[in-house]
């Protein structure tokens, strides 16, 4: 496995985000996804914390709860998982 770097800060990536468009209501659907985006843990926080303020909070959460269930896989062997700014901590 060769290892890649953020896009953004060069750091070692640990997850790329690509986005997917669809259209809806339409008898045939058409997708697209985007090229792929290598972002580090620090760069993939930031990017979710721009993306609350600026997007619809489904969108946010969708994005959230993804890296939230890809950090919890990767950091299961630590015994703890990904909170964000604002979270609760687990009972
Ligand atoms: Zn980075």
């Amino acid at each position: 496995m060769i290892p890649k770097n953020c896009t953004r800060c060069g750091n070692l990536a640990l997850v790329s985000i690509s986005f997917l468009v669809s259209t809806v209501n339409r008898p045939e659907r058409k997708q697209k996804c985007g090229k792929a985006v290598l972002l580090c843990d620090v760069c993939i926080r930031e990017f979710l914390r721009v993306l609350r303020v600026v997007s619809p909070s489904a969108v946010y959460e969708h994005a959230r709860e993804a890296y939230t269930q890809i950090s919890c896989e990767r950091d299961a062997n630590k015994g703890h998982g990904v909170r964000f700014p604002g979270e609760k901590q687990p009972n």
